[in-house]
C-alpha cells in the first residue's frame, strides 16, 4: 500500500487502433471483465482514448458499464471554438458531446506532428477554458536521460504550461510521466526510476500549486500486467497511461485491478 489518497487512474490510449469489430468486441470483453470482478470508482477510474472517429460510439457503448469509464480524446485543436479550420475538433466541440478529458503532450504528438511549446500551450488553454480536465504527458528521450538532463526536461514541460493553469484549475490536471524510450518498446522504467522522477514532478507542482499533493501523476511506458503492482506499490506513482497493453481487455483489466488493490 502506497498510503497515497489520491485514487487511482488507469487510462487506455488506443492510438490510432482499432478497427471496430475490434473497438466494439474490446469494450465489451472489458465490460465483462468489470462485471465479473468489480473494480470501485473509489478504487481506481478508468479512461479509454480511442481514435477520435470512435469516441461516441465507445462513450455510448460504456453507458452500462458496471462501473464509469470515461471517453477520453487523444487531442483537440490548437484553435477554440468553432469555424473554417478543415480536419480540426476544437475543446468546445468535445466538451458539446460530453467528452470531458484529453490528452495533451502525448510525445508522439511533439515528435511526429509538431506539437510544440506553443501549440502545447495554446491546446492547454482551450481545454482548460472549455472547463475539460487534461491528462498532460510529460517525459524524456533516451540522449535526455543518457546527458543526465531527465528531470530538467521534464520539469521544464511542467513550467511551460505552469502559468496558464488558474489556481483552481490544477484540480483539473492529470500528470502522465511518459519516459520516450519506454513507450512501445517493452523496456519499462524501474519502479525506483520512475518513482524518483514521480517525486521530482511532484516537488515541482507543489512549488507551483498547494493542490500539488492532490494532482494524480500517472506513469506511461510499457506498462503491463506484469509490472503494474510494482509500479503502483510506489508512493508517487497514482496509475498508468497504457498504449499497447490497453488493446487486451484482459491486460488492461489486470492494470487497473493492480493499481485499484494498491491503494
Ligand atoms: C503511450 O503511448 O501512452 C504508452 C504508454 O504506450 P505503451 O504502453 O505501448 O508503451
Amino acid at each position: 500500500m502506497s498510503g497515497s489518497t489520491i485514487i487511482p487512474w488507469v487510462v487506455g490510449n488506443w492510438k490510432m487502433n482499432p478497427m471496430q469489430a475490434n473497438s466494439q468486441q474490446l469494450i465489451q470483453d472489458l465490460k465483462q471483465q468489470l462485471k465479473q470482478n468489480p473494480i470501485s470508482e473509489q478504487q481506481c477510474r478508468i479512461g479509454i482514448a480511442p481514435i477520435s472517429i470512435a469516441l461516441l460510439s465507445v462513450q455510448q457503448q460504456l453507458l452500462d458499464a458496471s462501473c464509469e469509464i470515461l471517453s477520453v480524446a487523444q487531442d483537440l485543436s490548437r484553435i477554440a471554438g468553432t469555424g473554417a479550420y478543415t480536419g480540426e475538433v476544437s475543446a468546445e466541440l468535445l466538451k458539446d458531446s460530453h467528452i470531458d478529458y484529453v490528452l495533451i503532450g502525448h510525445s508522439e504528438r511533439r515528435e511526429i506532428f509538431g506539437d510544440n511549446v506553443n501549440v502545447i500551450q495554446e491546446k492547454v488553454k482551450n481545454a482548460l477554458n472549455a472547463e475539460m480536465k487534461i491528462i498532460y504527458c510529460v517525459g524524456e528521450s533516451l540522449e535526455q536521460r543518457e546527458a543526465g538532463q531527465a528531470e530538467q526536461v521534464v520539469l521544464q514541460q511542467i513550467c511551460d504550461i505552469a502559468a496558464l493553469v488558474k489556481a483552481e484549475q490544477w484540480n483539473n490536471i492529470i500528470v502522465a510521466y511518459e519516459p520516450i524510450w519506454a513507450i512501445g518498446t517493452g523496456k519499462t522504467a524501474s519502479p525506483e526510476d520512475a518513482q524518483t522522477m514521480h517525486a521530482k514532478i511532484r516537488e515541482g507542482l507543489s512549488q507551483i500549486t498547494p493542490l500539488g499533493a492532490e494532482i494524480a501523476i500517472l506513469y506511461g511506458g510499457s506498462v503491463k500486467p506484469e509490472n503494474a503492482a510494482e509500479l503502483a506499490a510506489c508512493a508517487d506513482i497514482n496509475g498508468a497511461l497504457v498504449g499497447g497493453a490497453s488493446l487486451n481487455a484482459e491486460s488492461f483489466y489486470q492494470i487497473a485491478q493492480a493499481f485499484a488493490k494498491s491503494k
